[in-house]
Order: C-alpha cells, then sequence, then structure tokens
C-alpha cells in the first residue's frame, strides 16, 4: 500500500516526460513549416506590398514567441521575439500609403538574419531531440562521425557558435577562435584534426593564417576546409593552392559540410593508418617516429620539459621463432605491443623499430620516471604470459635502455644513448632497464684497448639514424668510426683513409652502393686491395644479392638486420675474433 503513490507518482512523471518529447517533436516539425512560410512572404513581400503579408508575417513570429518557450526552446522564443518586434508596426492603425512601401523593405530585410538563426536553432534542436532518444534507446551516439577534434574559426559570431554547438552533437571535441591571432595562440597549445576557416575576418583575413600555418611543419599538414561568402573562382582556385583541402561556400547546408568533414577526416586516418602504422602489431612505424620525434623536440624548444625514449629488445626471441614457429613469434610481438601500449599515457607513443625491437617516446618525463614505467611493464611479463595459443601460454622477457633528452642533444645521438643501454642490459644478463649514463661508455673501452692499432670501419648510409646507430654499436667494439651520407663522401674518405671495412648502403644519393663497390673492386691501383665491402642494403631480391657477390662484395646483409648479427659479421670480416 505505501508504495503504490509513490509508484503512481513515478508514472505520471514518465508519462508526463513523454507527452512533453513528443510535444517537442511535433513542435519542431511545425517550426520547420513556419520558417518555410515565413521565408515565403519574404520573398513576396520584395515583389507586392500587398496588405495582409507584413501583418502575416508578425503573426507567425508573435506566436512562435510564446509557443516556443512552453517545449522549453528558449533560444528560438528569443529570436521570435526580435522578429515579432521588427513588425510590431503592422498593429498600429494608420500609416501612409508610401510610408508602408519603405518599412516593408526595411523590416524585411532586417528579418533575414533572425530567420536564418531560427533555421540553424531548428536544426540544432532537432539533432538534440534526436541524440537523446538514441540515448534512451542505448544506442551509441552516432556511430558516423570519426570523433575528433576540430577548430573553427569564424568571426561570425552566430555561425560559429551554431556549428560549435551542431558539431558537439555529432561527438567532435570543438575550439572556437574570433580572429586569427586567437586561431594561431590556440594552434600553439593544443593539436586538433582539422581547421574549419572563414575567409573573411576582421582585422586580419583567413589568408593570414594560411601563411602561419604553412610555415609551421607540426600545422602543414592539419586538414583545412574554407568557409567562405564569396563564391568567387580566384578565391577558390587560391585557397585550394594554398593547401586547403576542400571550400566550401555559405550559405551551405550542414549535412553537407559534415559529410565533407567526415570524408576529410576518415581519409586522412586511412592515409595515415597505412602510412605509419605497423600492420602486424597496430602500432606506429619507423616511419612515423622518425617523423613524430623531430616534432616532440620542437615542441620542447617552445616548452621547455623533460622528454624520455626507451628501447625494447625481446630476450632469446629467436628460440621462440626457431621452437614454435614464426606464427607464434608474432602472437608475441603483439603481445608485448599491447602490454605496453597498456603501460603508456595517452600523450606517450610506442613504435615498433625494427623486427622485435620497440622504441616508447614518452613526453614530460625524465629518465627516471621512465626506467619505473619500463619496470612495471617488465614485471607484468614476469606474471602474465604474452600470448596464447590452442590453451598454450608463451612467456618472455625483454631488455630496454632508457635515455632522457638533454638540451642540444642531436636526436641520432639520443637514440644511440637508449640503444646502447639497452645493448648493455643484454650483455648484464638480460630481463632488465638500464637508464643511459650521461656519458657514453665508448672512450673506456677504447682506451683499454689503446696500444692496439684500432681498426678502421666506414658507415655509408644516407639514413642518418641507422648511421649513427651503427657507429656508436661499433665503437664499442673499440673500432675507429667514420661516417658518410652518400656514395661520394664515401668514394673520397676511402681515397684519403686506410679504410678496413666499408659497411655500404646499396641505395644512396650521388652515387649509390652498388657504383661505388663496382668502382671499388675494379681498381687497379690496389689502394683499396685491404678494404673489404659488407653490403647493406634494402634490396632483398636474388638478383640484387647475386649482383653484389658478383661485384665483388664480401658480405651481403639486407634490411632489417639484427645488429648482434651484424657486429658478429663485422668481428668477422675485421678478423677480430682470432
Ligand atoms: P637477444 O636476447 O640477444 O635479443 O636475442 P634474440 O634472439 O632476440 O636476438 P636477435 O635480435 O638476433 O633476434 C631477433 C629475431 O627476431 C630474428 C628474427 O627472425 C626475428 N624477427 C624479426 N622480425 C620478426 C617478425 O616480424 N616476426 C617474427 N616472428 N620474428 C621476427
Ligand atoms: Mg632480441
Ligand atoms: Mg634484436
Amino acid at each position: 500500500m505505501t508504495e503504490s503513490p509513490e509508484r503512481d507518482r513515478l508514472e505520471k512523471q514518465r508519462r508526463n516526460e513523454r507527452l512533453m518529447k513528443e510535444g517537442k517533436a511535433r513542435f519542431l516539425e511545425e517550426l520547420h513549416k513556419q520558417i518555410q512560410s515565413m521565408e515565403l512572404l519574404l520573398d513576396r513581400m520584395e515583389q507586392d506590398f500587398d496588405d495582409g503579408l507584413p501583418g502575416h508575417f508578425y503573426r507567425y513570429a508573435h506566436t512562435l514567441k510564446g509557443s516556443a518557450p512552453v517545449f522549453g526552446f528558449a533560444s528560438v522564443g528569443d529570436v521570435a521575439g526580435l522578429l515579432a518586434a521588427e513588425w510590431e508596426w503592422t498593429q498600429e492603425e494608420t500609416m501612409e500609403q508610401t510610408a508602408v512601401a519603405a518599412t516593408v523593405r526595411h523590416s524585411a530585410l532586417n528579418s533575414k538574419a533572425g530567420l536564418l538563426q531560427l533555421k540553424m536553432e531548428l536544426i540544432i534542436l532537432q539533432r538534440q531531440l534526436q541524440v537523446s532518444d538514441q540515448k534512451e534507446q542505448g544506442l551509441r551516439l552516432p556511430g558516423l562521425a570519426p570523433a575528433g577534434k576540430l577548430l573553427v574559426v569564424d568571426d561570425d559570431d552566430v555561425l560559429r557558435s551554431f556549428l560549435v554547438r551542431r558539431f558537439e552533437l555529432d561527438g567532435y571535441v570543438v575550439h572556437e577562435s574570433d580572429s586569427v591571432d586567437k586561431a594561431k595562440q590556440k594552434l600553439r597549445e593544443e593539436s586538433f584534426d582539422l581547421i574549419l576557416l572563414d575567409l573573411m575576418m576582421h582585422p586580419k583575413s583567413g589568408y593570414e593564417l594560411f601563411d602561419y600555418l604553412k610555415e609551421d611543419p607540426t600545422l602543414k599538414w592539419i586538414p583545412l576546409i574554407v568557409l567562405s561568402a564569396r563564391n568567387d573562382v580566384h578565391d577558390k582556385v587560391r585557397c585550394l593552392m594554398l593547401g586547403a583541402n576542400d571550400y566550401v561556400t555559405k550559405p551551405f547546408q550542414y549535412d553537407e559540410l559534415a559529410a565533407r568533414i567526415y570524408s576529410l577526416l576518415s581519409r586522412t586516418r586511412n592515409f595515415e593508418q597505412l602510412a605509419f602504422r605497423d600492420p602486424l602489431t597496430g602500432i606506429f612505424n619507423r616511419r612515423y617516429f622518425d617523423h613524430q620525434i623531430e616534432l616532440e623536440l620542437q615542441r620542447i624548444a617552445r616548452y621547455p620539459a623533460p622528454i624520455s625514449i626507451a628501447f625494447i629488445d625481446i630476450d632469446r626471441f629467436k628460440h621462440i621463432n626457431d621452437t614454435y614457429g614464426h606464427a607464434i613469434g608474432d602472437l608475441v610481438l603483439q603481445g608485448l605491443a599491447h602490454l605496453l601500449q597498456q603501460q603508456l599515457r595517452s600523450t606517450d607513443f610506442l613504435a615498433r623499430f625494427g623486427g622485435e625491437e620497440f622504441v616508447a617516446v614518452m613526453p614530460n618525463t625524465t629518465g627516471e620516471q621512465a626506467v619505473r614505467i619500463m619496470e612495471d611493464a617488465l614485471q607484468l611479463t614476469h606474471r602474465q604470459p604474452i600470448a596464447q595459443y590452442e590453451g598454450q601460454s608463451f612467456s618472455i622477457t625483454f631488455s630496454c635502455g632508457v635515455s632522457e633528452w638533454t638540451r642540444g642533444l642531436p636526436t641520432a645521438h639520443w637514440i644511440a644513448l637508449a640503444d646502447e643501454a639497452m645493448y648493455r642490459a643484454k650483455q648484464q644478463g638480460r630481463d632488465r632497464v638500464l637508464l643511459a649514463g650521461a656519458k657514453s661508455e665508448t672512450a673506456a673501452v677504447f682506451a683499454q684497448n689503446g696500444d692496439l692499432q684500432p681498426k678502421r670501419v666506414l658507415v655509408a648510409d644516407d639514413d642518418g639514424i641507422l648511421r649513427s646507430i651503427l657507429a656508436s654499436r661499433l665503437k664499442k667494439l673499440s673500432i675507429q668510426v667514420a661516417e658518410a651520407k652518400d656514395g661520394e663522401e664515401a668514394y673520397r674518405y676511402m681515397h684519403d683513409h686506410d679504410v678496413d671495412l666499408c659497411i655500404l648502403d646499396g641505395v644512396m644519393p650521388k652515387m649509390d652502393g652498388f657504383g661505388l663497390l663496382k668502382t671499388v673492386k675494379s681498381d687497379s691501383s690496389g689502394r683499396f686491395r685491404n678494404t673489404r665491402i659488407l653490403m647493406l642494403s634494402g634490396k632483398k631480391r636474388e638478383e640484387d644479392i647475386a649482383l653484389a657477390l658478383q661485384l665483388g662484395a664480401d658480405e651481403y646483409m639486407s634490411k632489417p638486420f639484427s645488429l648482434v648479427e651484424l657486429e658478429m659479421r663485422v668481428s668477422q670480416l675485421l678478423g677480430m675474433n682470432d
């Protein structure tokens, strides 16, 4: 008995809510029709000043002003109120015929903006209703929009705030700026997936933002759509030539604009997916790493903060492949990518650097903090299997080297430091995380063997990172290392120095590795008699290997390669194992 009144009350409340919702939906349908009628009236008033029309318009506006708030649509009521006030004069008794004509023209002109605003409100309200419907039915928010962060740059307050509200209802995160300068500031502070730019703004036009974007490598690839009232072919051409991806003229249909944004964003993402993701693990690839690491350092130049990287290499991974097969090896790689990704924050990023090597970049993280994060990840590999297949579990450990960036440290050295620390972790027994010391141990190792004449190795490769990693690894074998970034430079160096071994990239600018190999091996002066050549090439085809060996290469390895294996081959070629 005691429950009953409460249940009744709830029942009643639910019924009221349902009625209210139905009322809202019907009101919006009605509003749609009324807006169309009011537009028609304005059109007709341009042609004839039939006494009836202005009064008619007034009544529409006046009625809306009263009814909209009943359904909770205060903003519609406000706009309608302004429209009604514009036509209030129709309610007065007398006016001279000539005065009427001028007044009608004036009021009609003033009403255009209000009517446009009503249309925007309608679009927003319909969408709100739709979204709340979907929520109620437990449906997910419109699966359509690829969520993303948009920046709307427009000095038209009404249009801008309409776009912001409407995009938010589609699930986007939206920021707004009413001037070029404010937009620049926003772009410095946050990263966006797409910019919507109005051309005609005061005091600076949208074109000025183009110049700004173009000059900043972190900004120039952001998709951009120009929104402009000017339907002028010169403007369109100019914007597209300056790098805009699309040009939409005002007034526009919201649905069309939304579809263009959607298509542009998904295209961009697909492209990024193909270009920057490793297909096996889904994490970023080396190309993305190379690109992004520079951007991170540029960001730090503006907003100083610590940043660290970690090099992660699976221990005895070959054993897994050899024992259980490559497919299980692949599962393990996926498992580790997943585990590491979960340990990282959203501002960090993880890339697959090579075969079974991963690199994590951690902005706002000191070396010590990064070591702790990686040690946590390592602990997880002890506690849980990294992969499972048909009821069998597979576990691994990894070795990790961490290095914190310090001002002035070139990117390649920074990476090499982390790689060295990882290598040390291997030497010390694997399954551990080591922090790179401030200065490399290179000098110490070299001093130990100081009485021996060091072997001289030339690393010729146009890939600066690879070159510096190789150099730093080889220096640990007390080898004297020189670097060349193209074939010509390599040739000059070999001409002037006694080089014991040249690690030669197959494809390089100016003179490629195959060309250089041929030159060196066919030289009859005897100058290169003692120079061994190890070809290191991205080309895997049998013919290339055959060609290299035919031309006289002493050894051939294809990229990607294992550093450990490379060191072994280098030691062999230099006769350092005897
Ligand atoms: P260490 O502890 O010294 O790192 O030993 P390791 O066996 O892991 O050493 P190494 O780096 O020489 O072995 C790497 C192996 O990773 C060799 C290669 O066959 C394997 N590998 C590289 N890429 C892939 C891949 O995409 N899938 C699989 N299954 N194996 C891969
Ligand atoms: Mg390994
Ligand atoms: Mg390895």
